[in-house]
């Protein structure tokens, strides 16, 4: 299917030729294993796909946010899902741009060998939700140590990883002057947590997703693993969070033309009433407009990531894309399913499979709600409303 983003073909082809490897069997079998695609990330390894972000001089390839982006759009794009390991990806900016000199020496060779997965973000909690700053999971610096406990939800692959990056109120709410302030964030070696105070709960959930809650029972961490200097963790997940929107939406915009191209090729071919059901404008329309916005949701993708590479401010537009590509790859889900009929359900096509998958972007990692609620309030400045 011709698109107007065919950039970066090197990246793309080698991309789609480690993928042509993993075909639909592969990902439709994990999943109904509810396994995780180790083959599959471990080739992507292998290949040095993950290692992307990482600087040459550490033995990764030294790209960028944009071409990270063309990664986990093409593993999109071919069936599959990056949300297997995405988290390495938008982890790393985090660990390059505040990490020090002697964490980034100790880390950054072994995850670009494979050695080291960092694909774990702890942030969210049961209680607190998207309210962020008022976290609950406290670390009290004792000693040369940090010393945790609280509780999160959701964090995932942690079954999967070796390091987390873990958000920690080490300043009460009430001392600080703005909630923003007297977070930080911490390495942590989760093998090891798991031997000292940290315990792991597999949630179940409507995607094979590894995703989990955690509960911190003065578990000890070292202080050289507090990544940039204490108090200003918040300000420093930012920069993780803002890679994770701007690739989400690259994720989310591999989906829509999945679902673009598969529909589009299904109904051309099944014939109802004597004609291919793709002759008919009803069906035709809500094709072409989720293209359409899957389209338009790209170009707002790659500004993101052009400004996210330049060093520029670029929450806005990390959020913006997040949210166009999320509602259009919904949309393409929609109609996909929908012109599939009975066969849309049926496991063995894979519609279910991939609509269940792009269905959590509205949701996480930032629901569609706050992405609104932020663009009115810090873009058109409308009166705070929480
Ligand atoms: C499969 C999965 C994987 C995840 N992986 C991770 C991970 O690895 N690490 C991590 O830290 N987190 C992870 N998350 C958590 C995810 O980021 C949160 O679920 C998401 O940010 C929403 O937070 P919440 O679930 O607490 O919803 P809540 O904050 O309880 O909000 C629920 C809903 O209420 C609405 N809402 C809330 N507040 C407002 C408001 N002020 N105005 C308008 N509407 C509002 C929104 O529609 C929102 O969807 C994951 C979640 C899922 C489902």
């Amino acid at each position: 299917m011709k698109t107007s983003f065919d950039n970066f073909p090197d990246i793309r082809d080698g991309v789609r030729a480690l993928c042509a490897q993993f075909p639909d069997e592969y990902h439709r079998k994990v999943d109904e294993q509810r396994a995780y695609p180790e083959e599959f990330v471990e080739a992507l390894t292998r290949e040095g796909w993950l290692a992307a972000l990482i600087p040459e001089e550490y033995g990764g390839a030294g790209l960028g946010l944009t071409e990270a982006s063309v990664i986990m759009e093409e593993i999109n794009r071919s069936g599959g899902n990056s949300g297997a390991c995405h988290g390495q990806m938008y982890n790393m900016n985090t660990l390059i741009r505040h990490g020090s000199e002697e964490q980034k020496r100790k880390y950054l060779p072994k995850i670009a060998s494979g050695d080291l997965r960092l694909q774990s973000m702890g942030v969210t909690e049961p209680t607190t939700g998207t309210d962020t700053t008022k976290l609950k999971t406290t670390a009290v610096k004792k000693g040369d140590r940090y010393v945790v406990n609280g509780q999160k939800v959701w964090i995932s692959r942690v079954q999967h990883s070796d390091l987390m990056i873990l958000l920690a109120r080490t300043t009460p709410l009430a001392e600080v002057k703005k909630k923003s302030e007297g977070l930080s964030i911490f390495l942590v070696d989760i093998k090891e947590a798991m031997t000292k105070g940290m315990s792991v709960q597999p949630i179940p959930n409507m995607v094979n997703h590894e995703t989990n809650e955690l509960f911190f029972e003065d578990l000890e961490i070292p202080e050289e693993n507090l990544i940039g200097e204490e108090g200003k963790g918040f300000k420093y997940i930012l920069t993780g969070l803002n890679a994770e929107r701007a690739l989400i939406a690259a994720e989310c915009i591999g989906d829509g033309y999945w679902f673009t191209e598969r529909v589009s090729k299904y109904v051309s071919e099944r014939n109802v009433f004597g004609r291919p059901i793709g002759q008919n404008q009803g069906v035709q329309f809500p094709i072409a407009e989720a293209f359409i916005e899957v389209e338009a949701a790209n170009l707002m993708r790659f500004e993101a990531c052009r400004r996210y590479d330049a060093g520029e401010d670029c929450g806005a537009q990390a959020n913006m894309a997040k949210y166009l590509a999320a509602k259009a790859s919904w949309e393409a889900a929609n109609a996909c399913l929908q012109f599939h009929g009975g066969f849309g359900f049926a496991c063995e096509y894979d519609v279910e499979r991939k609509f269940r998958e792009t269905r959590l972007y509205q949701v996480a990692p930032i629901s569609t709600n706050l992405i609104l609620s932020y663009v009115a309030e810090h873009i058109l400045g409308l009166p705070r409303s929480f």
